[in-house]
């Protein structure tokens, strides 16, 4: 069990599963910059966020709900959960939006699969499937909570605990998915892995000069 105070954000999985790097460049050393990716997803997260509840069919829908487990010391919103009936037994399926299109990674579904880890310990069921929304292409693509799918997706997690336990922000190196990275320039790829060091050394200094 993790005190309240260790937990990791949700959204630290998927930035661990694009980059390591940006991982720890967001949740240890503090770093955040918007680009159109990003702004994209936020205005799509707005949307989501309304925090209204309405039946659709036989589920009942539940917005932007907060969610944790104790046993993963994680924590964070999911965006909509509904509620289905099954055969007499109410079970949630979490539905996770993204602004783009579905990833040639795992990064989504391991975010998604930490919401049912999160799910399953807050309300004691099992959680087999659950959903992604592709705002680009406007689809939904199920996603099943798989074996492989919680290995990965637990290991990525006490990846990030052991990264922000030792403020260890990983060192980077250029690949085409940097284009896309809102961290790039802070980040600086190209550069060689020594300067890197002295750039994040410098960073911590700021930080603990601050008032
Ligand atoms: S610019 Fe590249 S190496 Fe740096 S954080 Fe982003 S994805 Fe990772």
């Amino acid at each position: 069990m993790y005190p309240e105070d260790d937990y990791i954000q949700l959204s630290s999985l998927q930035h661990y599963m694009f980059c390591p790097r940006q991982c720890g460049l967001i949740h240890v050393a503090g770093l955040w910059e918007e680009n159109r990716f990003t702004a994209r997803g936020r205005v799509l997260h707005e949307r989501v966020d309304s925090g209204e509840e309405e039946m659709r069919g036989e589920a009942h829908v539940v917005r932007s709900l907060n969610i944790y487990s104790r046993i993963y010391g994680i924590s964070g919103r999911a965006d909509v959960v509904e509620f289905r009936d099954q055969h007499g037994v109410i079970v949630p399926y979490p539905v996770e939006y993204k602004s783009g299109k579905p990833k040639p990674d795992a990064r989504d579904l391991v975010q998604l699969c930490a919401q049912a880890l999160c799910l399953e310990e807050m309300l004691n069921i099992k959680v087999t499937e659950a959903a992604l929304f592709y705002g680009k292409t406007r689809h939904r693509v199920k996603a099943d909570i798989t074996e492989e799918l919680r290995e990965t997706t637990i290991q990525a997690i006490s990846a990030v605990h052991e990264m922000v336990r030792t403020r260890t922000v990983p060192d980077g190196r250029y690949m085409k998915k940097c284009e896309s990275c809102s961290l790039y320039d802070a980040c600086m790829p190209k550069l060689g892995e020594r300067k890197m060091n002295q750039y994040i050394r410098g960073l911590f200094d700021f930080h603990e000069a601050a008032p």
